[in-house]
């Protein structure tokens, strides 16, 4: 019934799959006949708490009976609360932007560099981001994704100013004297889950630095826990100018920040929105980092990526004919697959078996699963999907 309704009212720009979802709890999802679904994609790396988290409904619940929304115009406690944590937990000194997405926590950093590049005898304004990278599908975050495919001719003209490298190493060659910065996801996501080397990475930095041009890290996937600890840039040990976060922030409702150690470009008037950080949305941001401190506290994320670690390089081991090896760092992890293999298929029959992933860049399987996942859910989901790998052999 709602199938019919979608087609008819809902523009058409997603492969949907029309399974009817209707309660989750944790890892695992429910469909309205009941059916179990483990999923390892937690919407994209969105619900990092799990399907139906009490906690975070609770205090959605009391903050929604208070107050919702006032604007950016007054202040907004929990929204102060969020950023002095983000500081906290980050270990850097520096002070959020708060917005309502990816893309547009993107949009302001580009902003925030744009007019960083303003110091100074000549005006700079070009950022510099890789090939295979992917930043978003607003007009400046899509024409910032280097992936070619991403920039239609039907949106043209795209905002100027943007450099793709091919690898990290050859960002050097494409600075000239207009280049003001340099955007990078430490691990790539939709570009099939591929981890930047650290040496490279911390290299490029400290030359950035010498430079004065800005190290931009979109940690919109890699953020909040993912990898294992707070921040990407954390693990890289390294310390960017500008960091993004959306994705596994909210816990399912939508927010995105903007961290910066710059808090002097930003004047009033430069930048806003209508929405970002609310008092719904950061009071809930504020819950989801709570429980996944605890979590991360007491080493629980680290036990089961361990356990999840173990899964994959099984796999791996066991299914040479349709994985090559196992990418990306703590719970951001992929299964890239041989040339012959349809890494559609494989999500389409793992569905079938109960258990969601994702297909990414690369021919890569692609695994994001909430940060809270029991190792029961972890057992149960791999189970299911290498029913899926025994059939194909
Ligand atoms: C998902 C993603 C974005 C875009 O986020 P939206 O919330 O969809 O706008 C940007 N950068 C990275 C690295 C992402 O993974």
């Amino acid at each position: 019934m709602y199938e019919k309704i979608d087609k008819k009212y809902v523009l058409n720009t997603y492969p949907r799959n029309y399974t009817q979802f209707s309660k989750g709890k944790n890892a695992t999802i429910f469909d309205k006949d009941g059916r179990d679904y483990i999923d390892f994609t937690s919407g994209i790396g969105v619900v990092s708490v799990g399907h139906g988290n009490k906690q975070v409904a609770k205090a959605m619940y009391k903050q929604a009976g208070q107050i919702t929304h006032l604007s950016n115009l007054y202040l907004i406690p929990p929204q102060a609360l969020l950023a002095k944590k983000l500081s906290e937990l980050s270990g850097y000194d520096v002070a959020t932007f708060f917005a309502n997405s990816g893309a547009e926590a993107n949009e302001g950093a580009i902003k925030l560099a744009r007019k960083y590049g303003m110091r100074g005898k000549k005006k700079r304004y070009k950022i510099i981001t890789l090939k295979n990278s992917f930043h978003g599908r607003t007009l400046a975050t899509v024409k910032a994704t280097g992936q070619s495919n991403f920039h239609q001719e039907a949106f043209a003209p795209y905002p100027k100013g943007f450099n793709f490298a091919k690898d990290i190493k050859s960002i050097k060659n494409l600075i000239d004297d207009e280049t003001v910065a340099v955007m990078i996801e430490l691990i790539q996501g939709e570009g099939g889950v591929e981890a930047l080397c650290k040496k490279e990475v911390q290299k490029l930095a400290k030359f950035l630095q010498t430079k004065d041009i800005l190290l931009i890290v979109d940690e919109v996937q890699t953020g909040v826990f993912r990898t294992g600890t707070f921040l990407a840039s954390n693990l890289y040990e390294i310390e960017p100018d500008i960091i993004t976060l959306a994705k596994g922030l909210g816990g399912g409702v939508p927010i995105g920040a903007v961290m910066t150690k710059h808090k002097d470009i930003f004047e009033i008037g430069d930048h806003g929105t209508t929405f970002g950080g609310t008092f719904l949305v950061s009071q809930v941001a504020l819950e989801v980092l709570d429980i996944l401190e605890k979590h991360f506290v007491k080493k629980y994320i680290e036990k089961k990526i361990k356990v999840f670690d173990k899964h994959l390089e099984k796999l791996a081991k066991k299914y040479p004919q349709i994985f090559l090896h196992v990418s990306g760092i703590g719970f951001m992890r992929g299964l890239r697959c041989t040339k012959e293999i349809d890494v559609g298929d494989i999500v389409k029959k793992a569905f079938e078996q109960r258990v969601l992933a994702l297909r990414a860049g690369r021919n890569t399987l692609r695994f994001l699963p909430p940060l809270t996942i029991t190792i029961k859910e972890i057992d149960k989901g791999f189970k299911r999907l290498e029913r899926v790998l025994k059939k194909m052999r």
